[in-house]
């Protein structure tokens, strides 16, 4: 080969390769890439297509020229350039094809001129060859095309949606987030940042979970990012400079292994949401679990120890005379009480146990133990233990006590409602019992349960029914026998049980309200059936609290008056203490009222409450009757004697006439008359009956022996006493 020809090509190659290097370099310096620019990307090509020609020129060139094995050797290059530099530029479709027809061409012309028509079957094969590799190159391209735009187009709108959301950043109060495959902060905006309190740099990297408080939602959190799941709306809280945060939290992983998700700050509407489910749940003054928690908790307990319901036990406790601190002390002091005494019992309890406020003063523990009813009672005697210490409050002194009931549910599961009105009927029994007392729930309760539930029923029947009866006893004067009074009695006359005392049926009465009703009966019956006799002794009628509490109680009064014609002055209402204690203000005004219209109100039953003689002067009274219970101790008993005595020489230095219930032998009525007392009323003198038998001398029921004599006695000792001081006065 002529070396000129040799060197202009070898020249020419080197050229374009040494232009080829230097594209490549500025590739490689300028990030920014020169094939995106449609001149380079022009450049590009032509100087690919400069070395195709190079070689479409040159390898026919040489075939020219060489022989022997010159030839396969340029065969073998010929070959590798064909196919070689085809793979390389297959990405640019206009210079593989450019490159294909050009080696096409020279090997063509390489091949004619070594072996003219013999070289037919490789002239053929590099036809079909060029063919082919054209074809690919064309396919290639089409499918490179399509993956080309479809990158486009998703880089696209990841460009749209970063754009979105970086706009919804900056207008809303939430923010983004980004975690690492690890789940370290990645990508840290501003607003995280922000909301972090700390600067971006310091975040990016650190674990997220680290930035969270503690707790369960962290736990269900951390899970979820490692797991590398979707999830939403989770809340976390945050503390942020010591200050309680609560965050939702929203995310799904991507595609490059993170995870991505919006937080939105929920403080306030969270702390709102926990003070309405804590006014929900807590009695606001005592802190404690209110009703409905309670009933919950209840529930829960009974239904996980199912049929081991047993040991679930249940303590009602109510404060004793709660009413009347309130009503002495006043309601800020009741208040202070109540928290003072569920705070005691909140100590008194393991954390397991629930001590619940109930409402007013009503307490009540859940405690679930297998313990068996004698320590349910020791426990409730501790509770009472805890409550009797004094409280110490607004710097003064109060001792409250309380009683409780105590139930559990039978071998059977049982619902709540049941543990409850078990609880209730111990926690009645208990108060029944008087105060700072516990009662168990038992089978009997449940009994006496029924057994007022159907006599509150008969007793309605009996009022519709005439069952009732008013039964009167008489009151003499011990001065000289003379019948002064008559006290009505309440009977009930029952179609199977036959004549009942009052005390088997009243406190139903009273606790369902019936005495209203009855009380207006006995008043009216009283006054019509003793307007019709003659005399003029008092009728004295007893009056429940209740029935003085009644605002209805002047109107039957009134009434019943006009009804029977009965002189006002001739009537008497028998009160308790209580009534006077209670400081209720109609109560009092109703009993003033009744005094101004006329009437007089005895004290019945005196001695018996808190026998403190203070209210004597609280309450205009017009008769003490002196309680049977110091009557039946007269004759043996010193101190009765002196608290007669007392009695007696009180209510006389303040002009108030004394009346002995229950006078039972003639030496009680002596010793009566000894003390200064002034009348007298009891089986010795005359049996509460029936109005038609009062004062029938042949009913001999009523008119015992014993009693004739001793009143008789009673009046001759009299008569020959005043015989002796008139003597002596003569
Ligand atoms: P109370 O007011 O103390 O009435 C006197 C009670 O003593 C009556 O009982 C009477 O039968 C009984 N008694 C009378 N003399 C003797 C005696 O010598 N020895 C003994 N051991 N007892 C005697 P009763 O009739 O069973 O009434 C019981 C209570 O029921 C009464 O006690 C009164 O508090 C109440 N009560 C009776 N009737 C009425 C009524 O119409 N309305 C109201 N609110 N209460 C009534
Ligand atoms: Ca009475
Ligand atoms: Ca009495």
């Amino acid at each position: 080969m002529p070396p000129t020809l040799l060197t202009l090509w070898a020249l020419g190659a080197l050229l374009i390769l040494g232009m080829r290097v230097a594209v490549l370099r500025r590739i490689a310096e300028n990030e920014t890439d020169p094939l995106r620019s449609r001149r380079g990307f022009r450049l590009v090509q032509v100087l690919i297509s400069g070395s195709s020609l190079t070689w479409a020129f040159g390898i026919p060139m040489f075939a020219y020229y060489g022989s022997g094995l010159e030839l396969t050797v340029l065969a073998l290059v010929g070959t590798s350039m064909f196919v070689g530099v085809l793979l390389m530029n297959r990405a640019i479709p206009v210079a593989a094809l450019f490159h294909t027809t050009m080696l096409a061409a020279g090997l063509l012309v390489a091949a004619w001129l070594i072996a003219r028509w013999d070289a037919w079957p490789v002239l053929l094969l590099i036809l079909v060859y060029a063919a082919v590799l054209m074809r690919s190159v064309l396919a290639h391209d089409r499918a490179f095309v399509r993956t080309a735009i479809a990158e486009l187009e998703r880089t696209e709108s990841e460009a749209t949606v970063r754009m979105l959301l970086s706009e919804y950043e900056v207008q809303a109060s939430d923010w983004l987030w980004t975690v690492g495959p690890k789940g370290n902060l990645r990508e840290v905006s501003d607003r995280l940042a922000q909301a972090f309190g700390r600067p971006a740099a310091e975040l990016e990297g650190q674990p997220f979970i680290d930035q969270i408080g503690n707790g369960e939602r962290r736990d269900l959190l951390a899970d979820a990012l490692a797991q590398r799941q979707a999830f939403r709306d989770k809340l976390v809280r945050i503390e942020l400079d010591g200050e309680i945060r609560f965050w939702r939290l929203s995310a799904r992983p991507r595609i490059d292994g993170r995870m991505t998700g919006v937080a939105r700050d929920v403080t306030d509407t969270q702390i709102i949401e926990e003070r309405v489910s804590y006014m929900a749940h807590f009695d606001s003054l005592t802190g404690l679990a209110n009703r409905y928690m309670f009933n919950e908790r209840l529930r829960d307990a009974l239904a996980q120890h199912g049929s081991n319901s047993t040991r679930v036990a249940l303590f009602y406790l109510d404060l004793d005379d709660f009413k009347g601190i309130n009503d002495t002390q006043g309601h800020m002091f009741g208040d202070r009480l109540l928290r003072e005494v569920g705070a005691r019992l909140e100590q008194d309890v393991r954390c397991e146990d629930l001590v619940a406020r109930l409402g007013g003063d009503e307490f009540a523990v859940i405690v679930v133990t297998n313990s068996g009813d004698g320590m349910l009672i020791e426990r409730a005697h501790r509770f009472l233990a805890i409550l009797r210490e004094p409280f110490e409050i607004d710097g003064q002194t109060v001792i409250s006590t309380a009683s409780v009931g105590v139930a559990r549910c039978s071998k059977k599961p049982c619902e709540a409602d049941e543990l409850m009105r078990r609880a209730d009927l111990a926690l009645h029994a208990a108060k029944a019992k008087g105060r700072d007392q516990v009662a168990l729930f038992d089978r009997g309760l449940d009994r006496e349960m029924q057994e007022r539930r159907r006599i509150e029923h008969e007793l309605r029947e009996a009022i519709k029914n005439d069952e009732l009866r008013v039964h009167y006893q008489p009151v003499i004067d011990l001065d000289n026998g003379a019948t002064v009074a008559y006290e009505a009695l309440v009977r009930w006359e029952h179609p199977q049980r036959g004549m009942l005392a009052p005390l088997q049926f009243l406190t139903v009465a009273e606790n369902t309200g019936l005495i209203i009703p009855l009380g207006d009966w006995v008043i009216r019956r009283a006054l019509n059936e003793m307007a019709k006799w003659d005399g003029d002794f008092r009728v004295a009628i007893n009056l429940s609290p209740s029935q003085i509490r009644s605002a209805h109680l002047l109107n039957s009064v009134t009434d019943a008056l006009a009804e029977s014609g009965m002189d006002p002055c001739r009537v008497e209402f028998e009160i308790t203490e209580h009534v006077i204690l209670e400081h209720n203000d109609v109560a009092l005004a109703t009993l003033m009222k009744l005094r101004e219209m006329g009437m007089s109100i005895a004290l019945d039953d005196f001695g018996t409450g808190y026998s403190s003689l203070s209210y004597l002067r609280r309450f205009p009274l017009d008769r003490i009757k002196i309680d049977r219970e110091f009557v039946k101790g007269l004759g043996d008993s010193v101190s009765a004697r002196a608290i007669v005595s007392a009695i007696t020489r009180l209510a006389d230095a303040m002009g108030i006439p004394t009346t002995a219930e229950g006078v039972e032998l003639p030496d009680q009525l002596d010793l009566l008359r000894k003390l200064g007392c002034n009348e007298a009323q009891g089986y010795l003198i005359q049996e509460p009956v029936a109005a038609i038998r009062l004062g029938d001398p042949l009913d001999e029921a009523n008119r015992m022996p014993e009693l004739y004599g001793s009143v008789l006695d009673y009046r001759k000792a009299r008569q020959t006493a005043l015989a002796r001081r008139r003597k002596r006065s003569a």
